[in-house]
């Protein structure tokens, strides 16, 4: 799949479900209206839309949500994808998570085939976790980065830069993070759906981050990339990888390998942008997947070739209705 931008499209992210066990302050308001169970996609229509994005070129696909380890069976799901590695053009299924049911399901994962994972985490300190993730438990998460470390799995952490919040923090969780073997990025708060709270007095840019950082650590150049938008070096000090997701301070679409596809299976050819495609309906016309496979060419030639997001006073506004946990980020 080639986009009209010539960027090819090898990138599916898969949100399972927009429900989540926590209400992160960025990214949530405290009483959110979810989907209707009825109009959730079944676990097996979600396998064989993700099937028909594999059959089209897509190499790489990340389950996420809401929390994607909240949805029932979701392990079957992965079972399923991942047993299509190496027998398709898929070569990898990842997750990212909050880390609240890793204890649980952290083997059942390894058994399906993953092999890395992003763990979101923004602090250590379980009375700011608390006031961050508003429903969330520290030591619960902590115990499920355990687990999947145990579990053989190679772990990111990522971390949202809030100002005020977390940002005195930051140096202490990458050091944190390399000590543990993990890799380590930043993400910039990005105005996706309404919040109950002020975004721009949670942004925080990470141009600051990356300068304050370089005073007393060592960041060097490194061309390492996963296929994502972050941007890495390496901590000389640390030997850890330190990722940066700037999409408001610096613009990534340009090598943008990737759409998005929410549980009900609407597909989002932009982070960024409201423009949509149903493939519900084409799914559902036909147990073949000719129609579906038409309905995937006809979105992919609307991507777009970028977002606009900006936060300052006078755009508080959300730039997009939308919440990150319906797309997954
Ligand atoms: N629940 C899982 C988790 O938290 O990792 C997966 C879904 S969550 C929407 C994916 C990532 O998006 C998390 O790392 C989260 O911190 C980030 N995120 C959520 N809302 C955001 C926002 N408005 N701006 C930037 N990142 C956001
Ligand atoms: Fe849930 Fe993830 Fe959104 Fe936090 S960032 S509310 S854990 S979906």
């Amino acid at each position: 799949m080639i986009d009209p931008f010539g960027r090819h499209i090898t990138y599916l992210r898969l949100s399972v479900t927009d429900r989540c066990d926590f209400r992160c302050v960025y990214c949530m308001s405290e009483h959110m209206s979810f989907l209707p169970k009825a109009e959730l996609l079944t676990l097996e229509e979600l396998e064989r839309l993700s099937m028909a994005f594999v059959d089209k070129g897509v190499e790489r696909l990340r389950i996420t949500g809401g929390e994607p380890l909240v949805r029932r069976n979701v392990i079957s799901l992965f079972d399923r994808l991942g047993a299509q590695i190496g027998k398709s053009n898929l070569k990898e299924v990842t997750l990212t998570t909050n880390g609240s049911q890793l204890a649980r399901f952290a083997r059942e994962l390894v058994s399906a085939g993953v092999k890395r994972i992003n763990i979101s985490l923004d602090t250590r300190d379980a009375a700011k976790f608390r006031d961050i993730t508003r429903w969330g438990d520290l030591p619960k998460v902590l115990d499920g980065i355990d687990a999947a470390d145990a579990a053989g799995l190679k772990i990111k952490i990522n971390t949202v830069a809030l100002k005020g919040v977390n940002e005195d923090e930051i140096a202490d969780l990458m050091l944190w993070a390399h000590g543990r073997g993990f890799d380590f990025t930043l993400i910039e708060t990005m105005p996706l759906g309404e919040i109950d709270g002020d975004r721009v007095e949670q942004y925080l840019p990470l141009s600051l981050v990356r300068a304050r950082l370089a005073r007393d650590y060592t960041l060097e150049d490194s061309d390492y990339r996963t296929g994502g938008p972050a941007r890495y070096v390496r901590v000389a000090e640390t030997g850890g990888r330190l990722g940066f997701i700037t999409p408001l301070t610096h613009n990534f679409c340009e090598s943008c390998n990737r759409v998005r596809l929410t549980c009900t299976g609407t597909l989002y050819m932009c982070l960024g942008q409201s423009d949509a495609a149903d493939l519900r309906t084409p799914l559902r016309a036909a147990s073949d997947d000719a129609v579906l496979a038409q309905a995937i060419d006809a979105a992919i030639a609307r991507k777009p070739k970028g977002h606009d997001f900006i936060i300052d006073r006078r755009h508080n506004a959300p730039a997009l209705e939308r919440h990150m946990s319906l797309t997954g980020g």
